[in-house]
């Protein structure tokens, strides 16, 4: 029988790779997005699969509307990715962030329970919850330790995934995923900003890379590869918590470096601090520079995963390196320059 799915968050990132994936399996997808006045398809669109996806405005705030569309639609599987997801500006607003990242889980498995407590589902949880690490590298039994209101509300919304599993034996997974990236991540992102920025130097539609924190460390995966680690989790005949992580960290000025040199710019950098900066070796020009203003009130140094339990348990291990993923990411947004389709 054809597999049902609900992925909210459909029109992020993650949704729209879930949503190529599952729909290759044969299932039959339903994309929750929130309603507004232009609905943001463009991933979906690059992926071609926005006329295969049944789309279904759901909003994570308004527990009715999620009870109704969990009615309608009868999902045999609930993928929980949509939530305010960057760090940065949950720090600006840290009251909605705790309501969509946090309650916005328990108004989901409230309806679960409600409607159907066989459902299986997945919640997005992340590594940013370990935030001031306590043990390196990390795995599901270190401790938590959040930097952030976006941090802090995903701690929230996992304990309570786990305390439904627990509580009400419905099989709820989290996955505590670390940073995945690929050529649809959000501008907002490092890794995005610096191959969209670089690609627009390159055609002289910028003049300056302008960062924050460019000694922090984070575990770069691709997130194709991290789509699959969810729905794996789902398969399981017992729900549980995996981490997915490469087990490799670069800083973001290794992820600089590594992007200036597919983009063809021969990088050397200066200074120290706040006083950092990148310079075309070749024509002495300034390409990136450190803003204060980009630093964060509290900040995660430093993020790498084991993902030993999801490769033993699963069979899963990510295939894209870090060099493949910058590679990846920064010829996409030098064609996208070329064509002019690259968007701020
Ligand atoms: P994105 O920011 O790309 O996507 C977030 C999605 O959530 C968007 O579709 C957004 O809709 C939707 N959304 C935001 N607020 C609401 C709301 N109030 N009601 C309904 N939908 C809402 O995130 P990613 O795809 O990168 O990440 C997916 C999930 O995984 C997120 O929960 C994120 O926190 C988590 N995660 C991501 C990691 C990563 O490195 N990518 C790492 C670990 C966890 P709209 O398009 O309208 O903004
Ligand atoms: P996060 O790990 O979810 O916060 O992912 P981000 O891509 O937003 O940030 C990763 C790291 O890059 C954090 O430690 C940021 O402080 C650092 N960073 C440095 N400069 C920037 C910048 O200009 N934008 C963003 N988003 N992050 C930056």
């Amino acid at each position: 029988m054809t597999k049902r799915a609900l992925i909210t968050g459909i029109t992020g990132q993650d949704g729209a790779y879930l949503a190529k994936l599952l729909l290759g399996k044969g299932y039959e997808v339903y994309g929750a997005y929130r309603r507004s006045a232009s609905v943001n398809t463009w991933r979906l669109c690059e992926l071609d699969v926005l006329d295969k996806v049944k789309m279904i405005a759901m909003e994570l705030l308004e527990f009715t509307n999620i009870l109704r569309v969990m009615d309608k639609v009868k999902p045999d599987e609930v993928y929980n990715l949509a939530a305010q997801s960057f760090v940065a500006f949950s720090f600006e607003q840290p009251i909605y962030t705790s309501d969509v990242d946090g309650l916005g889980v328990t108004r989901i498995l409230e309806a679960i329970r409600t409607v159907n407590p066989k459902i299986h589902f997945y919640q997005a949880s992340t590594s940013e919850m370990f935030g001031k690490v306590r043990e390196i590298p990390q795995t599901e039994q270190t401790p938590f330790y959040p930097r952030s209101p976006y941090g802090a509300a995903k701690v929230y919304g996992h304990w309570i995934t786990v305390n439904y599993r627990e509580s009400y034996n419905i099989h709820a997974s989290t996955g505590i995923l670390f940073n995945h990236e690929s050529p649809l991540r959000g501008l907002d992102f490092v890794t995005r900003k610096i191959t969209a920025s670089l690609a627009r130097i390159c055609c002289g539609k910028e003049e300056v890379l302008e960062l924050g924190n460019v000694e922090a460390k984070r575990d770069w995966g691709y997130a194709e590869d991290y789509v699959c680690g969810m729905w794996m989790m789902l398969q399981e005949p017992a729900a549980e918590d995996y981490v997915l992580a490469t087990g490799e960290i670069h800083s973001v000025r290794e992820f600089v470096d590594k992007a200036a040199q597919v983009a063809g710019i021969p990088l050397v950098w200066s200074g120290e601090g706040a006083d950092v900066h990148g310079i075309d070796r070749r024509s002495g020009k300034l390409i990136c520079r450190v803003n204060p203003e980009l630093y964060r009130p509290a900040e995660v140094d430093l993020l790498i995963g084991n993902a030993g339990k999801a490769r033993q348990k699963l069979g899963w291990a990510p295939k894209i390196t870090f060099a493949g993923l910058v590679e990846m990411m920064m010829k996409k947004d030098l064609e996208r320059a070329a064509k002019g389709t690259l968007q701020f």
